[in-house]
């Protein structure tokens, strides 16, 4: 229940419904004993200036979640953000500190490596693809670089996008050797679809069939999209023999990281 004493954190987007945010971080303050509470917030883009002066004034809050749209707009308009999230140009967190400066950072990609590594991927010295080189692609790519993938290779429809975050990770990380272009799967132990290609039972794959019968059985195959929670490509990926990681279990698995942030759980929950 909340009470006056109740502190909040929120997470703001537009749309807001299908967040999954607040049922997780509240079942855990529930299940916790905690005074603390999750609001969701749909906000119209012109009220973001009044919004930030808000989340400045309002003292019982300690963080925000962000989610699309807001995602690079905020990461310039902050008061300070992470090294990797003033890289990427997006947040996904926010912290309010006691004196009201708001504070940044992108934990897409800890989320996403966390859920990775309970599939028994460990990074150091692998090699990996990276469908998608938008907000979520961009923060996976740069997290699978810091884990110290020995080979990242980028696709996007987009050549600008995949070639403009190749650029960038070749600058933050001149000894990762990263590639646009890839003759078949075979030689990946991940592959990622960091698109929004799958949705909504839309029936699509991000790659074609044809390429996707180069995945080399146990490699791990992981989508972004959250629903469906099989998506086609996971569903191709398991008759494959591959190990399938959903975009569930990558949100679930930030869900401490965005917390710690906050300053509201600990790191592992
Ligand atoms: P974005 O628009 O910033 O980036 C999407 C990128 O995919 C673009 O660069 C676009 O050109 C590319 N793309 C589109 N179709 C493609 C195709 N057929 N092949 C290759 N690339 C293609 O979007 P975003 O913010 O990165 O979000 C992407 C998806 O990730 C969304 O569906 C979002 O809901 C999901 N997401 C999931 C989580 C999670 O925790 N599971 C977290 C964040 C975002």
């Amino acid at each position: 229940m909340i009470r006056g004493s109740t502190e909040l954190v929120a997470i703001v987007g537009s749309p807001i419904a299908q967040v999954k945010s607040p049922e997780n971080f509240n079942t855990w303050f529930a299940q916790h004993g905690k005074d603390l509470a999750m609001i969701a917030i749909d906000l119209e883009q012109q009220a973001l200036d009044d919004f930030l002066a808000t989340l400045r004034g309002w003292r019982n809050l300690r963080g925000c979640v962000v989610t699309v749209p807001y995602k690079q707009v905020l990461a310039e308009r902050l008061d300070g953000v992470s090294a990797r999230a003033a890289a990427l140009r997006s947040v996904n967190v926010i912290r309010r500190e006691a004196d009201g400066r708001l504070l940044g950072d992108n934990v897409d990609g800890d989320g996403f490596l966390n859920a990775a590594r309970q599939h028994g991927f460990q990074g150091h010295g692998q090699r990996a693809l990276v469908v998608g080189a938008g907000g979520v692609g961009s923060a996976i790519a740069w997290a699978l670089a810091e884990a110290g993938v020995a080979e990242l290779t980028l696709a996007d429809v987009s050549g600008e996008r995949a070639e403009g975050l190749a650029a960038l990770l070749r600058d933050a990380f001149p000894r990762l050797a990263v590639h646009t272009d890839f003759p078949s799967l075979a030689g990946f132990d991940l592959v990622v679809n960091a698109s929004p290609v799958g949705m909504g039972g839309s029936g699509e794959l991000p790659l074609p069939l044809a390429q996707l019968q180069t995945l080399r059985a146990g490699a791990l195959v992981a989508d972004v999209v959250t629903a469906p929670e099989i998506t086609p490509l996971l569903e191709v990926a398991q008759r494959m023999g591959c190990t399938v990681q959903t975009g569930a279990e990558m949100a679930f698995a930030q869900l401490g990281n965005l917390g710690a942030f906050m300053g509201v759980t600990p790191q592992q929950i």
